[in-house]
């Protein structure tokens, strides 16, 4: 699909993530400014979204990532809980006062309950968006498992064509595919200058590039990392002497930009799930046959592991401890957004392999509306000194 890219600074490395900085407060864009070939918005909430359907359908996909630690909450309060993690009060909070108001559509996962209830909340309240909730299997380990997930890729599909108002046919799709494949290979290769060069991309710069393709086309997106990664390349900075750690816990609610910034200070994170939902396809998509199978098949297959996804062939344990060893990795800073049920159990799972194991880390708990963050910042220095020392 051809995209007219709005405005990207052509010039340097700064200004490219000064622009993403500006995308991550982004509205959702209106209809009438959207890139050329997209008729409307499909907002999607973490964390296994298939965005080259909506890609496809012509519904620009937007990640739904929360409000923030500037977002005050007026009226989400009203429709649940105060035990409800702070990423699904802040989306709904942003649904009631208007902030998503330019979405066609809404679509989340049972990752978890209260996920899923978001859809039932954005049902009732916006119905002039379209609503859905995309059953993932719980079981990706039984023969029908593809089969299962391609049905259902189908069922979203032909919901998302009605509300674009056109049918897609298998080569837009396929054509989607190559577009997010460009995208894949740039992510990875991103996370490697991160293994290996850590001193020339911090884990904040490199948030705030994956995040951008929250607001912007597949396409602009490709075209903004091609930018930024040449520039990265040509960067010319000293190597610190800081430990290397990874970072897990932030594959839904999303941390502070602050929180990162606290961490980069400290230690080289050489890897993380920040942002699992934009990448989580780990290798390419097939981009012959038959477009919907081949995206079912990525899911079993080819996808990255986080504590919402079941699959026996991916131990807790054992997805961390890769992690560790293909970044090279000294430590872990073992994270759990506040009120998050999935990512609490997987902290006390990875807390516990890590004791055994010997392999030194850190918990810290998140919230995204967290605004103090000395204390952290603390905790994160006298951790990376015992490292440094430790292995001094
Ligand atoms: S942060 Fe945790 S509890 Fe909240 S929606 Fe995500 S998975 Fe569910």
């Amino acid at each position: 699909m051809a995209t007219e890219s709005p405005h990207v600074p052509e010039n340097e490395l700064d200004e490219i993530l000064e622009y993403c900085n500006t995308l991550r407060q982004a509205p959702v864009p209106g209809n009438d400014s959207l890139p050329e070939g997209f008729t409307g918005t499909i907002g999607h909430f973490p964390v296994y979204f298939p965005e080259e359907i909506a890609h496809a359908a012509g519904l620009l996909p937007m990640g739904l990532l929360g409000g923030g630690n500037k977002l005050e909450l007026k009226h989400a309060d009203a429709h649940m809980g105060s035990f409800i993690c702070s990423i699904c009060r802040s989306t709904t909070e942003m649904g009631l006062n208007g902030a998503l108001g330019n979405l066609s559509g809404f679509v989340t996962h049972p990752i978890c309950d209260a996920a899923k209830h978001l859809g039932g909340i954005w049902a009732r309240n916006f119905p002039e968006q379209l609503s859905q909730i995309l059953y993932l299997p719980q079981n990706v380990n039984t023969p029908g498992a593809v089969r299962y997930i391609a049905a259902e890729y189908q069922r979203l599909r032909a919901e998302m064509e009605k509300k674009a108002g056109r049918p897609t046919d298998d080569e837009s799709l396929r054509a989607s595919i190559r577009a997010y494949n460009r995208n894949r290979q740039l992510l990875r290769e991103l996370y490697a200058i991160r293994r290996d060069e850590p001193w020339k991309l911090s884990c904040t710069e490199s948030y705030l590039l994956v995040r951008a393709r929250t607001r912007i086309a597949c396409e602009e997106h490709n075209a903004l990392l091609e930018r930024a990664i040449a520039g990265i390349r040509a960067r010319n900075r000293p190597a610190q002497d800081k430990p290397r750690v990874v970072f897990v816990g932030g594959f839904c609610e999303q941390p502070p930009l602050e929180m990162l910034e606290a961490i980069d200070d400290n230690c080289y994170v050489v890897d993380d799930d920040l942002l699992i939902g934009l990448r989580w396809l780990t290798a390419d998509v097939p981009e012959t046959g038959d477009p919907v199978w081949a995206l079912a098949e990525s899911f079993v297959e080819r996808s990255a592991a986080s504590p919402v996804q079941h699959d026996e062939r991916k131990t807790k344990e054992g997805y961390l401890m890769d992690m560790l060893r293909t970044s090279k990795a000294d430590a872990a800073i073992v994270t759990a957004a506040k009120f998050c049920e999935p990512g609490l159990d997987e902290q006390v799972a990875w807390s516990k392999h890590l004791d055994e194991v010997g392999v030194q880390y850190l918990v810290l708990e998140f919230e995204e509306k967290m605004t103090s963050f000395e204390q952290m910042a603390m905790q994160l220095e006298t951790f990376a000194e015992s490292l440094l020392f430790a292995t001094a």
